[in-house]
């Protein structure tokens, strides 16, 4: 069985570097008043930027129809912080599906 692959960013990578960029927002926040108005704007801007995030997770899935349902697996792995989510599921049919596919 071979699986399709996509890359895209990790949500546990994500989830960090927002994490990170809130908590420099919050340190620039104090050096209001402190220093200099340009110096504060500066560094509010640079705390307030988004990090680019590499696309490090790859996901592998696949649907396969099998004589009782429908199998559905779903792998994922990040090569940056390991992250990692594997689901394998069965989708059962109560009657027997073959010909309706009139939907
Ligand atoms: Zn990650």
């Amino acid at each position: 069985m071979a699986l399709d692959i996509r890359w895209r960013t990790c949500p546990k990578c994500k989830t960090a570097a927002d994490t990170k960029r809130k908590k420099a927002v919050e340190l620039v926040s104090v050096m209001y008043g402190v220093v200099d108005e340009e110096d504060y704007l500066e560094s509010r801007e640079k705390a307030n930027l988004e990090i680019d995030l590499p696309c490090n997770l790859v996901e592998r899935y696949n649907f396969e129809h099998c004589t009782d349902g429908l199998r559905i697996i779903y792998k994922c792995h990040c090569n940056e912080c390991g992250y990692e989510l594997i689901h394998n599921h069965l989708v059962e049919f109560k009657t027997p599906q073959l010909g309706k596919c009139d939907e």
